[in-house]
């Protein structure tokens, strides 16, 4: 955690979950699990936000929303997948108007497996996310070469 050198921003996206994971995030703001113990602030504005959340999979109707606020986000910026659904599609990548997950549409930094996926394991993702985050910034600053992409384990 030496790597957090600012209070991360994180800005949640549902796109079309069954609200499961939704409230597991919610959860990891509340003092059980106490995401800010890591200065994590969470914002409704993708301008102030460093590492994007997505919940659910991604369809017809949202991506571009998806992208709409991945691009206000500014750089540098993370993606957190999570759950199988914002992973690959889950239990709705057969229906009709589902393109897949978050990286169909924008890339993925890290992906947090599990349905729902438990708040322990947002934590840990959205931790890996910072480290990534630092990566990136170090890019940006020349220091070192630019973080490879997550690989994403299938279901
Ligand atoms: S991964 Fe499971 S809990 Fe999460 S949105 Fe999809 S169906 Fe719901």
């Amino acid at each position: 955690m030496s790597y957090v050198t600012k209070s991360p921003w994180v800005i949640h996206y549902d796109g079309s979950s069954c609200n499961g994971c939704d409230i597991e995030v919610l959860a990891c703001l509340t003092p059980m699990y106490d995401v800010e113990r890591f200065g994590i602030i969470n914002t409704g504005n993708p301008k102030h936000a460093d590492v994007f959340l997505v919940t659910g999979s991604v369809n017809e109707q949202n991506k571009e929303v998806v992208k709409q606020i991945y691009s206000q986000m500014p750089e540098p910026k993370v993606v957190v997948a999570i759950g199988i659904c914002a992973n690959n599609g889950g239990i709705f990548k057969e229906c009709y108007n589902i393109l897949g997950g978050v990286d169909t549409v924008i890339p993925v930094d890290v992906y947090v497996p599990g349905c729902a996926a438990r708040p322990e394991a947002i934590i840990d993702g959205v931790v890996k996310g910072l480290g990534v985050l630092q990566e990136k910034r170090n890019a940006m600053d020349g220091n070192t070469a630019a973080p490879a992409p997550a690989e994403k384990e299938e279901a």
